[in-house]
């Protein structure tokens, strides 16, 4: 039995209720774990508020020490950690290890930040006087997650927010409660004070909710559906929000790009993590002139995933993360046939024991069909084709959601086109949607967010709140618009 963790202590629920965790590619129950209620919540967020300020009065870069410990803890469990995430929600063992080195990589960098946390220091325009900006915590944040980056996602949130001197409660996905109580034991044991993170699992509602609408708390940080974030929003009240939610990521491919190349990033983009990351490429759109002949490598290529457990060797794609996963895919199978596109392969599920459905490619595809509109989370692939750049422009930009985004081109004025025309918080070029880094900012534009950015410097903008601090010196009254020359 898996507890909750408050005030540094592993407590029951005071619902006395448990839920279980499963493998998704053996059905079979991985953990028990606590099924907290509204009452825990607000336990979690009453130890956060006892911890904060203490934690806040501590240097930030002693905070840091903290954070490197946790860095070296990861590296060190970073075999066991992966083995984890691919067992409790299924991409395969080479991205489980993945997600753990992005936690990794976000706690060194945001330790890092524990000896900068700049604020500004600007001219004044009287003289006589200081002008700068510094950094505060927010307070009490709520962190809540998804279960695709069961390591990552948390680790990008905690890490920014504890070196920004923030207590925590965090809820994880109901999928990943495993991967949750590993990674607490590793702040545990880094020697994060008691009260400063606190844990815990149970359902959206209520645990969610009063972690949104708790007076007690000053920031939400939540990735996961764009439902739920809207939910959300509507809930909170005055605070700062940090939304990070669905996509709908496209892939252009032009005449003039190189084909091998971009069938290698739609593959990786489309159907890594079995279609199951916010930034996975759901639509190709590709120029008339090579539609044809990119269909073709792309069957070529499709035919060849291994789909199995992803603990087993030489599997490219594991399970989904649970039968509603499958249902889901199923469900935009008929309404894609429904619309009139062509099912060029899959499209169904596979007779074993777990959660799994074959890679999938729909081609004669339209842009406003749904299934080119709305995010299946699956591993289920668009094939639309285009005339030119301004309709591979127009195509995909017409989605609600703009998270990433990608062009195949050898051409420097199409590359820089879409950098520029694109609605998207992330374009790769000649790569893949897929693929952040640590140290630069990550985050979407239209549906996909409210304009928060994780990771990066950009990171510390949503867990600070920037204080402006006018230090006059000239011992006399000094009226800022009034008495500047
Ligand atoms: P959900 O929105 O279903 O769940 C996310 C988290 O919110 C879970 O912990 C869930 O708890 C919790 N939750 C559910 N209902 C509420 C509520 N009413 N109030 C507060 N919290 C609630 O998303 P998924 O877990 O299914 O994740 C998949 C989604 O996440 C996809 O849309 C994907 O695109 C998006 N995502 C976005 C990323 C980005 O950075 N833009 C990155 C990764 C994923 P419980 O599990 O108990 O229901």
């Amino acid at each position: 039995m898996h507890n909750l963790y408050i005030g540094g202590r592993w407590v029951h629920s005071s619902s006395g209720e448990t839920f279980e965790s499963f493998n998704p590619a053996t059905k079979k129950p991985i953990g028990a774990f606590q099924q907290g209620n509204a009452a825990d919540a607000r336990h979690g967020i009453d130890a956060a508020e006892d911890a904060q300020k203490k934690w806040a009065d501590t240097p930030a870069p002693s905070r840091a020490k903290i954070l490197f410990n946790i860095r070296d803890l990861l590296i060190k469990d970073k075999e066991r950690l992966g083995r984890l995430v691919t067992t409790e929600m299924g991409k395969i063992l080479k991205e489980g290890l993945g997600d753990v080195q992005e936690a990794v990589d976000i706690f060194e960098y945001m330790a890092g930040e524990g000896r900068r946390l700049f604020g500004h220091t600007v001219p004044s325009e009287l003289p006589d006087k200081f002008a700068m900006t510094t950094r505060l915590p927010i307070g009490v944040v709520s962190v809540i997650t998804p279960w695709n980056f069961p390591i990552a996602v948390p680790a990008w949130k905690t890490a920014a927010a504890l070196i920004c001197g923030n207590s925590i409660v965090w809820k994880p996905s109901s999928d990943t409660p495993m991967c949750a109580v590993e990674l607490v034991k590793i702040f545990e044991k880094a020697g994060m004070p008691k009260g400063v993170v606190n844990l815990v699992t149970g359902p959206g509602s209520p645990v969610g909710e009063e972690l949104v609408t708790s007076k007690k708390v000053g920031g939400i940080s939540f990735t996961g559906h764009r439902d739920t974030g809207e939910d959300i929003l509507r809930k909170a009240g005055i605070k700062r929000v940090g939304l990070e939610l669905g996509g709908k990521n496209g892939i252009i491919v032009m005449d003039d790009a190189d084909l091998n190349l971009a069938v290698d990033g739609i593959i990786w983009g489309a159907y890594g993590t079995s279609g199951q990351r916010c930034t996975a490429a759901s639509r190709v759109i590709a120029h008339e002139k090579i539609a044809g002949k990119l269909e073709k490598l792309l069957l070529a290529k499709i035919g060849k995933i291994k789909v199995g457990d992803g603990l087993r060797k030489g599997m490219d794609m594991g399970p989904l993360v649970n039968e509603g996963a499958v249902k889901k895919c199923e469900k935009y199978i008929e309404i894609g046939k429904n619309e009139g596109a062509k099912l060029a392969y899959g499209g169904k599920r596979l007779k074993n024991n777990g959660h799994f459905f074959s890679p999938t490619l729909f081609t004669k595809v339209a842009p406003d069909m749904r299934i080119a509109r709305e995010e299946i989370f699956g591993p289920v692939l668009s094939l639309i084709t285009v005339k030119n750049m301004d309709d591979a422009i127009d195509a995909i930009n017409s989605v609600d959601y703009g998270l990433s985004s990608s062009i195949y081109t050898k051409d420097m004025k199409k590359a820089f086109r879409a950098v520029r025309e694109i609605e998207a918080g992330l374009t790769y070029v000649n790569s893949s949607t897929t693929g952040s880094e640590a140290h630069l900012p990550f985050g979407g534009v239209k549906g996909t967010g409210n304009g928060v950015r994780e990771a990066g410097i950009t990171g510390i903008d949503e867990f600070s709140s920037v204080k402006t601090v006018y230090f006059d010196y000239s011992g006399r009254l000094q009226r800022a618009q009034i008495d500047a020359d």
